[in-house]
């Protein structure tokens, strides 16, 4: 070896590492998912580089993983012949977090076993989970345009710092080696490596194999000496999931390609896998996850879904294929009709992407109308990404209808901080002669439950939904309607109960606005330019007076965001 180097994790990785092998504990046997899963992403990647360029293949172009141990030794072995990595790659990718956000995240945890098992498994874990078994981790590499004497020897045991160095290594592809630490022994043993595959890694389509070693008998039953010779078995269904149909795949299988892709340990709420063929050809399996990501609200977070072609891997996170407020949606579409060399760009001008993106849409929508029927599972849902979706009427106009659908809200139906109700069921308990949805908008929940405006609306027993979120302004100002019934602000403008006063209480009302305008100017000279008008109200019924937008006025939390953006 040569040009030996010793060199520190980032900070972060540091963080990452401890927490890991503390809060990981209990589901320690994910290591052999994370990395099959990197060998199978380094066998895509190969894949796709040599469709223009075959030589990158060195005469193999048969990919596949390869699993052995040494029981004696206590190595657990992983080894690919994918794309392999350079001295440079090998520095950064196993020395580093990449990932912006990563900082922030790591001060979301908490010390707490439990949660930050939870959290770290949303993040990905990834290469560094070895560490969670191993005391000691030697990767050996070479990237599969480099020459034999190019590979890279890397070493840790994860405790801060690592070492490079330069070998000579005549196959392509990265081999991983973990030295057991004394209490994962267990996992140098052929039928817990073999099951381990089986129930993470059987939707992989790149091989995984076992050597098994065979030998010849001679008719009494003897072995004949010298007969013995090593069989790769390949142990899981390596065929890609989504390309088998339906009604072959069980639920267990769907789950676990699930945490595959979207890098998460938990199950999802549900999934949708559908084949379109016609004037477009695409397979798409879309799940939702049961849980945010940590940078869910990040600008640059990660989004979209794994694109292939014709099974062909092309890039994770294509963000074409689905808008911006169904963005935690993961999972995998695969199509004829791109071209194997196709980028981001192109995506980006591809009307075919287009069709499909407007289809993935109505699939996404679909599933979570479907959800929706669960009413525990929806409410998980709800509370994990609604606010995602609430973000949906203003990007997505021509599905602002199914959307309002989807949407849930806290209303004085049930007075509790819980968004639960939908605009059906609204409606459906709206009152005899009522033609409007009453909304009321406010910083807190308890401020839009205790507000003024709403005593009239109590008093008649008439349902107002209570929004408190920052986003709630925006989504009113994009939805119109709902099942032909408008939307009223009870702070803003006229309040018109329409049919629901009747004209006598209407002619009362008019009665007291009358006396009243006597003491209406006194009040509008002592408050001057303050306010633009001081009427008679008939919403309050306890409180003496309260203000009121003007209806087309932007609305008090609007005011707010647009002042904290300097406007
Ligand atoms: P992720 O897979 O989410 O990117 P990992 O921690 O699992 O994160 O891996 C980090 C990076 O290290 C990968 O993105 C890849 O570039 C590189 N890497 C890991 N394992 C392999 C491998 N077997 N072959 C080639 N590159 C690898
Ligand atoms: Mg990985």
């Amino acid at each position: 070896t040569t040009q030996e180097e010793t060199l520190g994790f980032q900070t972060e990785v540091k963080q990452l590492l401890h927490l890991m092998i503390h809060s990981l504990y209990s589901n320690r046997e994910i290591f052999l998912r994370e990395l099959i899963s990197n060998g199978a992403d380094a066998c895509d990647k190969l894949r796709y580089q040599a469709l223009d360029n075959d030589a990158l293949y060195e005469g193999d172009s048969e990919l596949r993983i390869e699993i052995e141990h040494d029981a004696d030794a206590n190595t657990v072995m992983i080894r690919d012949n994918g794309i392999g990595m350079s001295r440079d790659d090998v520095i950064s990718n196993l020395g580093t977090i990449a990932r912006s956000g990563t900082a922030e995240f790591l001060k979301q945890l908490s010390g707490e076993q439990q949660k930050d098992a939870k959290l770290i498994g949303q993040f990905g874990v990834g290469f560094y989970s070895g560490f969670i078994v191993a005391d000691e981790v030697t990767v050996r590499t070479r990237r599969a345009d480099l020459p034999h004497d190019a590979g890279v020897e890397w070493r840790s045991r994860g405790e801060g710092e690592f070492s490079v160095a330069n070998i000579e290594r005549d196959a392509r592809g990265t081999e991983i080696i973990l030295h057991l630490k004394d209490d994962a022994k267990e996992f140098a043993d052929d039928f817990r490596l073999k099951s381990l595959v089986r129930k993470y890694s059987d939707h992989i389509e790149v091989p995984v194999r076992m050597p098994r070693t065979e030998v010849e008998r001679d008719e009494n039953g003897k072995e004949i000496e010298g007969s013995e010779k090593i069989v790769w078995e390949t142990v899981n269904e390596a065929t890609a999931l989504w390309v088998r149909s339906k009604s072959e795949i069980s639920d267990d299988e769907y789950k676990a390609f699930y945490k595959h892709v979207a890098h998460d340990f938990s199950d999802p709420l549900t999934w949708s896998h559908n084949k379109v063929e016609g004037k477009l050809e695409y397979t798409s399996l879309l799940y939702v996850p049961g849980r945010a990501p940590f940078d869910l609200y990040e600008r640059d977070g990660a989004r979209g879904l794994k694109l292939y072609v014709q099974r062909v891997f092309i890039m994770d996170d294509a963000e074409q294929f689905l808008p911006l407020y169904l963005r935690f949606i993961k999972g995998v579409v695969d199509t004829r009709d791109l071209s194997l060399n196709v980028s981001r760009e192109l995506l980006q001008q591809d009307p075919q992407v287009e069709k499909m993106k407007s289809a993935l849409t109505k699939r996404s929508l679909d599933m979570l109308k479907k959800l929706s029927k669960d009413d525990e599972k929806y409410q998980t849902f709800w509370n994990t990404f609604g606010s995602v979706l609430k973000e949906g009427p203003a990007e997505d106009y021509a599905n602002r209808d199914k959307i309002a659908g989807l949407l849930r809200f806290a209303t004085t139906h049930t007075d509790s901080a819980t968004q639960d109700q939908s605009l059906a069921a609204y409606v459906e308990r709206m009152k005899e002669g009522q033609q409007k949805i009453y909304y009321i908008v406010a910083d807190s929940f308890n401020a839009a439950k205790h507000s003024p405006h709403l005593e009239i609306f109590r008093k008649k027993g008439i349902e107002v939904l209570l929004l408190s979120e920052r986003i709630d302004e925006w989504l009113m100002s994009h939805l119109t309607e709902f099942d032909g019934k408008s939307f009223v602000d009870v702070a803003k403008g006229e309040l018109d109960l329409g049919e629901i006063e009747g004209e006598e209480e209407k002619k009362a009302q008019e009665e007291t606005a009358k006396a009243k305008e006597g003491l209406i100017k006194r009040v509008k000279e002592a408050l001057g330019d303050e306010v633009q008008e001081v009427k008679v109200t008939h919403r309050l019924t306890d409180s003496p007076a309260c203000v009121v937008l003007p209806e087309h006025e932007m609305g008090f939390q609007m005011r707010r965001i647009m002042e904290a953006a300097g406007q």
